[in-house]
């Protein structure tokens, strides 16, 4: 499949700023050198508990933030080294779904005005006289009324103005649609519906997604790949099926296991890996493979030498992981917690 986008090594370290004089006394590594590509039409999902660098990564692809290092490449075109032409293209190419519908629209202007804003800036994309009509054929590609368009935020339910932001995000036709946590704030039965939408939207669109969330039955519902972050790195990437049923990365193997098993016949029967220890600081991530400090599997070699996210035993070619003892498992084995330093 032809790639759209590309990410290679990128980084983002944030610079810690201390005392009265505001001297850099250190750096958080949010984003520490993090690579994948993003194949049209696909969605790569994004997973991993919070702090992990997942939204930073978001925010680097939407080019709200400049990277430390590394580069995004889209469509054959280096980000970093854009004109500014070739900007204006990539902004409205590449556009992002929040997390948060009831923050994210202002509350003060219309739903016409929120999803006909983007037209503002681009205005090759509509003419003028046909933005109405446009606004009103959005809200019915992403089930609203075209009648509300006059209706202001407050007067739709959460659902809904989650709708209102896609909406927006897809206004411009964009080929990458970034969605941070779409469905987070949202109740159960409302993400379904909303998930339901975005996979339509990208059948009748050919939209690529990166769907960042740490819900891992969600990002396994609707995604084709899916990338395990840790600590600012990327631990395992693969096809939605070889990471759920056959993760070889220790971490992914345990964020599975804590998964809850909806049959409850068999609920108590599968075994849990429980990891222990905090996550270390982003700003002093460990030695070695960074996450040695919660691994069971953690051998000397693991505290001195950085494994690399490449491909591992099954050698399909697009499975990989960044351990330096990934095996495939099938079956979350118990694990004796008691052993983990
Ligand atoms: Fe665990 Fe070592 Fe693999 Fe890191 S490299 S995940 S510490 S076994
Ligand atoms: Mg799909």
């Amino acid at each position: 499949p032809e790639v759209i986008l590309e990410a290679k090594d990128l980084v983002k370290h944030y610079p810690i700023k201390t005392g009265i004089m505001r001297r850099t006394t250190g750096h958080v590594k949010a984003v520490d050198g993090v690579s994948f590509e993003l194949h049209k039409g696909e969605t790569l999902g994004i997973v991993g508990e919070s702090g992990c660098g997942k939204s930073t990564l978001g925010r680097l692809i939407m080019r709200l933030e400049e990277p430390t290092a590394g580069e995004v490449v889209f469509e054959g075109l280096e980000m970093q080294k854009a004109s500014t032409g070739d900007m204006r293209k990539l902004r409205r190419d590449i556009q992002i779904v929040f997390q948060d519908p009831y923050t994210s629209l202002n509350p003060r202007m219309t739903v016409g005005d929120i999803i006909g804003e983007p037209f503002e800036i681009h205005s090759e994309v509509v003419p003028k006289g046909g933005r109405r009509q446009r606004v009103q054929e959005l809200l019915d590609l992403v089930g609203l009324n075209p009648e509300h368009i006059n209706r202001y935020p407050h007067q739709f339910s959460g659902g809904q103005r989650q709708r209102i932001g896609i909406a927006r995000g897809i206004a411009l036709n964009p080929k990458v649609l970034v969605c941070d946590e779409p469905v987070s704030a949202l109740d159960v039965s409302v993400q379904a519906q909303v998930v339901n939408l975005m996979e339509k939207l990208q059948d009748e669109l050919g939209l690529a997604y990166i769907f960042i969330a740490h819900d891992l039955s969600v990002v396994r519902h609707i995604s084709d790949r899916v990338g395990v972050m840790y600590l600012g790195k990327m631990a395992e990437l693969g096809t939605e099926d070889e990471v759920y049923e056959h993760p070889t990365h220790p971490y992914t193997q345990a964020l599975l296991s804590a998964v809850p098993v909806p049959d409850p016949t068999l609920r108590g029967k599968r075994e849990q890996i429980v990891l222990v220890g905090d996550v270390p600081s982003p700003a002093n991530p460990p030695k070695g493979c960074r996450f040695h400090t919660r691994c069971w599997k953690a051998q000397e070699k693991c505290k001195v030498e950085e494994p690399q996210l490449i491909d591992r035993p099954d050698g399909q070619g697009a499975h990989r992981s960044a351990c330096h003892f990934a095996e495939l498992r099938t079956i979350v084995e118990t694990v004796d917690v008691t052993q983990v330093e």
